[in-house]
């Protein structure tokens, strides 16, 4: 490689060192969109492996699929999908309790006036209703129901089969030309000019060459922390839980169309089912659990036989300080980690992936460019982060960790919601913000923090008028799942997957 190009000269040769979810999904958007611009090589080692997890995502991942030209159906078959409307959030608030978030539109606003604020006034007047039944995919949820041919349209994601998804892109991607090379990492050659990196040698010798190195090695991050050293802001003392447990088990029961989040004395456990089996995991704080109790626990509480044997996985919540730093742009894990509850970390990676191509610096890299995206990736995480916290802090629980969680001190962006909805019933929500209106209204009213008084607009409409606004959300709402099958019978009729698409039980132990 020319030493020029690291900084100032083109880019043209892209190197991707890793090959989990973030290494495929970089590997794929990039020869998608440039495979007549630049020559792409992917390293990845199967002896190293993927994290394992990371099997629930949110709807933007479908407009990425679009840019794709991922054809939905063939998309679910090959990777034993199921669909997801929500999120069921169980014992948070406390033990017993349960609410929803999902992912559509609830009920009609204007554009002054959030529908929740007419809402919030209805129950003061008297009118009972749960927030809930004005929205398609929390009724959906409810039932365990799921069609595409319903008016209104559902909004949805996806859960998949992680292995089988790295293996989709992987094919997708080596047919736009992408090179993928088996190998593990032995060493990270930089430039003595300036530090950047030049090459990865494998332990077979071969030396990698790039002008552009995406690090998508995991919590590792070989090239972003272990080379370049690019610093980690720590989020532990907002966010407790520092270690998972995961396990996948037989199906002993039809597919939910929403990801479980089950709290518990410590932490909580996800519950993903797919087509072919469940994938489960036991969050916690190793404060307040330690691994053997975590890995007992997981096993007593989950619903079907173990197909293999749980496995650890130790995280760090927090963000690398740059995501992008010198040559080298970090995705997935590599760039940081909130913690998996409301399944963001796929899409932050897609987010990022887009990002990069919409700045790619085909002309050198440009510091303002790097800045700017750096910028935009901060701000994206700590608004995901800010609305994790809330699920933690705003509990009833009674035990240690969860009275901590209550008690800390919030970031000062959070705590500034928190007072606007206590004041006004404000849900404030920036522009490019993933996590809209709606669904800090959900997660605000399920885990119970009281509202102040809503919008005068909504104070303003009298009785009657506010009584046929509601019953004309609801109504279409009620018809539309009426006229839905289940999941499990939608899944067969529109995906399917043929049997011997995932590995059998045994092969997996
Ligand atoms: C407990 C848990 C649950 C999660 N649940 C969700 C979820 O529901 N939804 C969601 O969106 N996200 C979730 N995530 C995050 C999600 O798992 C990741 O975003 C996703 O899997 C991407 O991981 P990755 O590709 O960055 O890393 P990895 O999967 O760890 O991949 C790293 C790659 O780098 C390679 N590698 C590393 N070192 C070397 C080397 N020296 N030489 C060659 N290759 C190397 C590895 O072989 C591998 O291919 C979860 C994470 C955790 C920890």
């Amino acid at each position: 490689m020319n030493v020029a190009n690291t900084t100032e000269g083109r880019i043209r040769k892209v190197v991707i060192a890793g090959g989990g979810t973030a290494g495929w999904l970089a590997g794929c958007a990039l020869a998608h969109q440039f495979r007549d611009q630049l020559e792409i090589t992917l390293v990845e080692s199967e002896q190293i492996g993927t994290v394992g997890v990371g099997e629930s995502t949110v709807p933007p991942i479908r407009a990425f699929h679009r840019f794709l030209q991922i054809d939905e159906q063939a998309f679910l078959r090959a990777v034993a999908g199921t669909f997801k409307l929500s999120i069921s959030f169980e014992n948070w608030r406390r033990p017993g309790d349960r609410f929803i978030h999902p992912f559509g539109t609830i009920g009609q606003g204007t554009w002054a006036t959030p529908f929740h604020h007419f809402w919030l006034d209805s129950l003061r007047r008297g009118m009972p209703s749960a927030l809930g039944d004005f929205c398609l995919e929390s009724v959906a949820s409810r039932g365990d129901q799921f069609s595409l041919d319903t008016q209104p349209q559902v909004n949805y994601a996806y859960h998949f089969d992680a292995g089988l998804y790295a293996k989709f892109l992987r094919s997708k991607a080596e047919a736009h030309g992408l090179r993928r090379v088996e190998g593990k990492i032995r060493e990270v050659r930089q430039h003595a000019h300036d530090g950047a990196v030049a090459a990865l040698v494998l332990e077979d010798g071969q030396v990698i060459e790039g002008d552009l190195f995406i690090d998508c090695t995991g919590f590792r991050g070989l090239l972003t922390e272990q080379t370049l050293h690019t610093g980690y802001e720590d989020w532990h003392d907002w966010l407790p839980s520092d270690r998972a447990v995961a396990v996948q088990t037989e199906s002993v029961a039809p597919p939910v169309p929403y990801t479980r989040a089950i709290a518990h004395e410590a932490g909580w456990r996800w519950h993903i089912a797919l087509q072919h089996r469940v994938g489960c995991g036991l969050v916690f704080s190793s404060r307040h659990m330690s691994d053997d109790e975590a890995h007992a626990k997981l096993l007593r509480d989950i619903d079907g036989p173990p197909l293999r044997d749980p496995w650890l996985v130790p995280f760090r919540s927090g963000r690398r300080l740059k995501a992008w730093n010198r040559n080298v742009v970090a995705l997935g894990l590599a760039s940081g980690f909130i913690e998996p509850l409301e399944s963001t970390s796929i899409h932050l990676t897609i987010s990022a992936v887009v990002r990069l191509i919409q700045l790619f610096p085909f002309d050198g890299i440009s510091p303002a460019l790097v800045a700017l995206y750096n910028d935009v990736s901060r701000q994206e995480m700590e608004h995901v982060r800010d609305f994790i916290i809330l699920h933690y802090h705003a509990n009833q629980r009674d035990e240690p960790m969860w009275a901590a969680c209550r008690e800390m001190a919030l970031p000062e962006s959070l705590a500034l919601r928190l007072r606007a909805w206590r004041e006004r019933a404000h849900a404030w929500q920036d522009p490019g913000e993933l996590f809209r209106v709606d669904s800090w209204t959900s997660v605000l009213m399920g885990q119970g923090i009281q509202p102040g008084p809503p919008h005068p607009l909504a104070r303003a409409i009298n009785d009657a008028d506010l009584r046929t606004l509601l019953a004309r959300i609801r109504q279409p709402v009620q018809q539309a799942v009426a006229a839905m099958p289940s999941q499990a019978a939608f899944i067969e009729r529109y995906c399917k997957a043929p049997p011997g698409v995932w590995p059998r039980a045994s092969a997996l132990a």
